[in-house]
């Protein structure tokens, strides 16, 4: 019997209530699972502790109560007939306790190994896909032992790091000591610092039959540890390198026995070499792009890979070039000031999503700007024409 024998299919279940997807986490990828999920028929279910999380907003169950608590977790599975998750740090041990009585994607092993990176290092050895040279920190006697050849490198807290967070770029002994004692002395990796050309990603999603399907390499800028820009078109890579970043991202998911979608993000090192960097095993930020410019969305997807509906492979229609909206862009001109949305929407193939965020913080994710053309040429020329209207810098 194929595993795809007893799909969850929106509309009512035979109890007569609506089919419901679970997901834990509340923020801006949750929200945007949610709106897919809705939009294809499904109720949905959201667990997270803040009354105002951006996916709890828009969902039809919001049980507001924290990761771990037993009946939080219990009533999530009761409403839901399957359950995601919407960011890596969602404790393992509640995605076992959920999947005792739920179907749960992805599973509570590929979270953790994408929890740690220790863990993840070595599930790339183990894919023979090849990442930057490293050593693990538990210890002082470890710091000591550390290899010349690893500095300058980057310091990273083993787990619970995101958009930079948990991590200190350290050129000598005496920095990285320091660094290691700012951090708590907790678990780390010592990377080595690596000369890079650019960074780009790709996001595959794999179904319980172990179909698979992928979505184009996306170009990726960051600016202090967190993503800026995502450009999407033929030709923003070299080919041969593309198709190696596909292959890799691949065998990473395979590796893992992965179902639902997962991102994997790449270095391209200044030499033309491609390291792996880390993974998420959720939609990812320079996924987004995917909402306006591909016949089907990287939550699309998620929603597919969850019910266990069919795959196909997702076809990307037109050029893109995605915009983070940070917290930054708020109260440029004066404390109440909101960015200036019309000016932007007033260019063309221009598609706003905002996350439902009160607060505008410095480095906050308040929402993303895809822009669409019919050429990459015309998209990259509004895209930075957006940008100089919301303050963005070019890029
Ligand atoms: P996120 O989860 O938001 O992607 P993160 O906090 O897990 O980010 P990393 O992806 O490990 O952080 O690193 C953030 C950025 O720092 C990378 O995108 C890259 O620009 C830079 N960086 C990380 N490791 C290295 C390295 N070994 N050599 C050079 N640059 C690096
Ligand atoms: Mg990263």
């Amino acid at each position: 019997m194929s595993l795809l024998a007893s799909p969850l299919l929106p509309g009512s279940a035979p109890d007569g209530q609506p089919m419901t997807l679970g997901v834990m986490g509340g923020g801006q990828l949750g929200r945007m699972f949610v709106h897919a999920a809705q939009a294809m028929g499904y109720a949905t279910a959201v667990l997270d502790p803040d009354p105002a999380s951006p996916a709890g907003l828009v969902s039809h169950y919001h049980i507001r109560t924290s990761y771990t608590d037993a009946a939080g977790l219990a009533q999530l599975a009761a409403c839901s007939a399957a359950i995601t998750t919407e960011f890596e740090n969602v404790p393992a041990d509640a995605l076992r306790t959920l999947a005792a009585l739920r179907r749960v994607s992805p599973g509570a092993a590929a979270v953790a190994i994408a929890q740690d990176r220790a863990a993840e290092k070595a599930h790339f050895g183990r894919c023979g896909v090849a990442c930057a040279p490293y050593a693990e920190i538990h210890t002082a006697a470890d710091l000591a032992q550390v290899a010349d050849d690893l500095l300058p490198g980057i310091l990273k807290t083993a787990r619970m790091g995101y958009d930079g967070k948990g991590q200190v770029r350290v050129s000598d002994r005496a920095a990285l000591a320091a660094a290691w004692a700012d951090l708590g002395q907790v678990p780390c990796l010592l990377e080595k610092m690596l000369p890079l050309a650019l960074e780009c990603s790709v996001i595959v999603a794999r179904g319980t039959d172990g179909a698979m399907v992928n979505f184009p390499v996306q170009r990726n800028l960051h600016r202090e540890g967190i993503l800026a820009v995502t450009e999407v078109f033929e030709g923003n890579l070299p080919a041969a390198l593309a198709a190696q970043a596909i292959a890799g991202a691949r065998a990473v998911a395979q590796g893992l026995d992965y179902v639902g979608v997962l991102c994997v993000e790449f270095f391209v090192l200044s030499d033309g070499s491609l390291v792996v960097n880390e993974i998420a095993p959720r939609p990812h930020n320079s996924g987004h792009y995917t909402q306006n410019a591909c016949d089907l969305s990287q939550f699309d997807l998620q929603v597919r890979t969850l019910a266990h509906l069919p795959l196909t492979q997702p076809r990307q229609h037109s050029p893109a070039v995605m915009l983070n909206l940070l917290g930054d862009l708020w109260g440029r001109s004066s404390p109440e000031s909101l960015p200036d949305w019309a000016a932007v929407l007033a260019l063309p193939g221009t598609h706003l999503h905002l996350y439902g965020k009160q607060q505008a913080r410095p480095g906050r994710k308040m929402g993303h700007l895809n822009v669409t053309g019919a050429t990459p040429e015309q998209v990259r020329v509004t895209a930075l024409r957006a940008a100089e209207i919301l303050g963005v810098a070019a890029f």
